[in-house]
């Protein structure tokens, strides 16, 4: 069946046709792919046409799409049962294993894990927990950061900087979303400002590690490092948000790679997603314990779920972890220099405009000629050149993310070959995107 009959049917029975938004194509335009498979670093959709694939189901598909190894450990995990409900000696194996790897500059700051289902879980639980801790309400995030889709986190900047934020979606109560102040990111005197005025009752900042979500723009030198300073002055916790660049950007995620880098900084939660589960629903929130323990039925915040450190799940999680080797992390590095280069490129020879984006081997470009900062940098670029771009990718078997406001994600199966599949189409895609 073709993918435009799939997705006139798609619409019938699923709003929009799609199970989460920017699936749909709304910012490119044209019919969504159908798929039906992958493996490696393609996919392919209904009618069979194959496309290098450089979304990477948003990120878990670190080492490849269906590494045979994860399979194995996932029909091996299958055949014993798919969930129980009950605890399983896995939990704890992955719990260590994440406590070990996001370790760095000798400072081991994950020494409880509980594992959930979502990002969207994780983060929301990460704030429950740290309004718990501290006995305070108000949550400080950062414009242009998506931390998932729970109410409080859909929230948007209202009309001064310490004013309390105004829904962001349909159905999200006007007094949720108060409890969220939105402040510019890598604006450090915002951030003051608003600490100033109300530091005394906020919970948390939590912050994506590096920004990823409006397309990839990472915190300036410093700036995750100075914000931990100044909400600890105040009482506050820091909550990291690695769902997307935990264990994509290095062994030990952004958080690690940052701190081998610049100053040391020590955040009190983490949340992750994404690569921990290896394609499977799996994501988890770990921090001190001494805050971790505030959690059921160790404290008093409430958590829990019915498929919470599933045994599948966890056996793809141990098993993408076991596999993302240094190795893997240094093919990944040198395949996000070779593509993105190949990239910014093909834009030069055809006068476009663009400003490269990289943290660790995630990477996206920017239609503009200066670096942005913040969000409305990032809106304020040449947003439609994008979908010709795409489209011309596609057309040449490359699937892009439909979104100039994502990441692209290279997988440990983006060889050279691979690659030079991708660079044959660049300059006909550039092209489009100078029209
Ligand atoms: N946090 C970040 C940084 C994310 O990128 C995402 C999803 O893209 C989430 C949280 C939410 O994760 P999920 O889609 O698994 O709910």
């Amino acid at each position: 069946m073709s993918n435009d009959t799939l997705f006139a049917r798609a619409k019938e029975s699923i709003p929009g046709g799609v199970n989460s938004p920017v699936r749909a194509f709304g910012s490119v335009g044209g019919t969504p792919r159908f798929l039906v498979k992958a493996s490696g670093a393609y996919v392919t959709d209904a009618d069979g046409t194959e496309y290098v694939d450089l979304v990477g189901s948003w990120g878990p598909a670190i080492l490849g799409h269906a590494q045979p190894d994860v399979v194995r450990a996932v029909q091996d995990a299958a055949a014993l049962g798919l969930s129980f409900g009950a605890s399983t000696p896995a939990e704890t194996e992955l719990a260590e294993l994440v406590k070990a790897r996001v370790a760095a500059s000798g400072m081991s700051p994950i020494e409880k894990l509980r594992l959930v289902s979502t990002g969207t879980e994780a983060t929301m639980t990460a704030i429950r927990l740290a309004r718990g801790y501290t006995g305070r309400d108000l949550l400080v995030k950062f414009a242009g950061h998506y931390h998932g889709h729970s109410d409080g986190l859909l929230a948007e900047a209202g009309s001064g900087l310490a004013t309390l934020a105004l829904p962001g979606s349909a159905g999200v109560p006007a007094p949720i979303a108060a409890q969220t102040l939105v402040v510019p990111y890598n604006d450090l005197d915002a951030l003051r400002v608003v600490f100033d005025e109300r530091g005394d009752q906020i919970a948390a900042v939590i912050t994506e590690s590096a920004a990823a979500n409006m397309g990839v723009l990472p915190p300036l030198p410093g700036f995750n490092a100075a914000l931990v300073e100044l909400a600890h002055e105040h009482g506050a916790l820091v909550i990291l948000d690695e769902v997307l660049t935990g264990f994509r950007v290095s062994a030990s995620g952004y958080w690690g790679l940052s701190v081998s880098e610049g100053p040391a900084y020590q955040p009190d939660l983490f949340t992750f997603g994404k690569v921990i589960g290896g394609g499977m629903p799996l994501a988890a929130l770990g921090g001190r314990a001494e805050i971790m323990d505030h959690l059921a039925p160790a404290g008093p915040v409430y958590q829990a779920g019915t498929l919470s450190g599933n045994p599948v799940a966890v056996a793809a999680g141990i098993a993408t972890l076991e596999r993302a080797t240094a190795e893997v992390y240094s093919r990944l590095d040198a395949a996000s220099v070779t593509l993105s280069n190949a990239v910014s490129d093909a834009f030069a020879r055809e006068g476009v405009a663009h400003v490269v984006q990289r943290a660790g081997n995630l990477f996206s470009f920017v239609f503009a000629d200066k670096q942005p900062r913040n969000y409305v940098d990032v809106q304020a670029q040449d947003v439609w050149r994008y979908a010709p771009f795409f489209h011309a990718m596609l057309d040449g078997g490359v699937s892009l993310p439909p979104s100039v406001f994502e990441a692209w994600f290279v997988s440990a199966m983006h060889d050279d070959e691979v690659l030079d599949r991708i660079i044959d189409v660049l300059p006909a895609a550039a092209k489009a995107a100078a029209a």
